[in-house]
């Protein structure tokens, strides 16, 4: 939806991020349009994600649009990732679009210690969202970046958190994405090591549960607590992965770690929207069969430019 934010998420992007300019953004109707046409193909679930997607000037009418293909039952589903601090805002609306489940980051609940990571966030803002996104019925995942030396001892309290609201939770390790981001090396830590300590207290069983993405679900008892692990670096899950990435500049990438991409904007204002269905066989070609996260982490000259805040999470 952008490349913009206002938090900026250490690990996400340097303080000081460049931003594409307004200029070089798909317009509403323009996503719109590209969504009609991926759901022709065959598209069946979108997630809506940036750059944070609800500080993107009236983002309400390319989601109620969006909204449109959920309730002709054409789309399964419409969802949202977003950091929550105007949740509290846009909850009914994504409601009455037919969102039904969102991811909201959130990756401490010691107030200083969020604005450290996020670079001056506000966790209030972002527990009033979830709340209003529970009162709007919008079921929530919390998703947590694990930092070694970072939140570590955070993670016992977040479980609880989840498990008392009933939102699911959600560990994400770190890829190394994008240049002048401190500490990707130092704060990488592997999920085993980072769930010991609740894995200790707690049992942990298998479930089949699945969402459109990558994380696989526990069920941790007796804390009472849905967990999804999403491992990119410890274990690989490129295997079953379909997702394909609509960039704010209107590029598709089929994979988070690799720079191979096909330019829909300048082929849909040239040729029309019929372009896509060519450019959507040419981009589904590109899918790399897996990441290569684990040596780009090694060596930070095999790093990809771009940031995650380019393309989502
Ligand atoms: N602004 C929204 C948010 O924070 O949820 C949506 C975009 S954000 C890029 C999507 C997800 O990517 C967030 O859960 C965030 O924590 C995660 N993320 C960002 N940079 C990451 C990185 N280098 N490694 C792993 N996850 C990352
Ligand atoms: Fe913004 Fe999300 Fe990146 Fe944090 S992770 S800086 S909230 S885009």
């Amino acid at each position: 939806m952008t490349d913009r934010c206002n938090f900026r998420c250490h690990y996400c992007m340097p303080e000081k991020q460049k931003f594409l300019p307004h200029g070089d953004l798909l317009d509403y109707r323009e996503i719109s349009d590209i969504a009609s046409r991926f759901i022709d193909h065959g598209i069946r679930k979108i997630r809506l994600t940036g750059g944070e997607p609800l500080v993107r000037r009236d983002i309400e009418i390319l989601i109620r649009a969006l909204g449109q293909h959920v309730h002709s039952g054409r789309l399964e589903e419409l969802t949202l990732t977003t950091n929550g601090s105007r949740l509290a805002q846009f909850a009914p609306i994504l409601a009455e679009s037919g969102i039904r489940r969102i991811n909201v980051s959130m990756d401490s609940l010691d107030p200083a210690r969020f604005a450290k990571i996020t670079r001056g966030g506000k966790i209030d803002s972002v527990l009033s969202g979830i709340e209003a996104a529970k009162s709007a019925d919008i079921s929530v995942r919390i998703n947590m970046v694990a930092m070694k030396n970072g939140n570590e001892d955070d993670l016992l309290l977040m479980a609880q958190y989840c498990a008392e609201n009933g939102h699911d939770l959600a560990l994400i390790e770190t890829m190394p994405l994008g240049s002048g981001v401190d500490g990707r090396t130092d704060e990488f830590i592997a999920l085993d090591e980072f769930i010991a300590p609740i894995k200790d207290l707690n049992d942990f069983s298998s479930l089949n549960h699945r969402t459109s993405g990558p994380a696989r679900y526990w069920q941790v008892e007796p804390l009472g607590l849905r967990l999804g692990l999403i491992t990119p670096m410890s274990k690989n899950f490129c295997d079953d992965c379909n997702r394909l990435r609509l960039t704010t500049e209107g590029k598709v990438f089929m994979c988070l770690g690799s720079n191979l991409n096909v330019d829909f904007r300048a082929a849909i204002r040239n040729e029309g929207i019929g372009a896509v269905d060519r450019l959507l066989q040419k981009a589904l070609r590109l899918k790399p069969e897996r990441h290569d996260f684990e040596k780009q982490m090694e060596n930070a000259d095999l790093r990809l430019d771009r940031h995650m805040n380019a393309t989502g999470g």
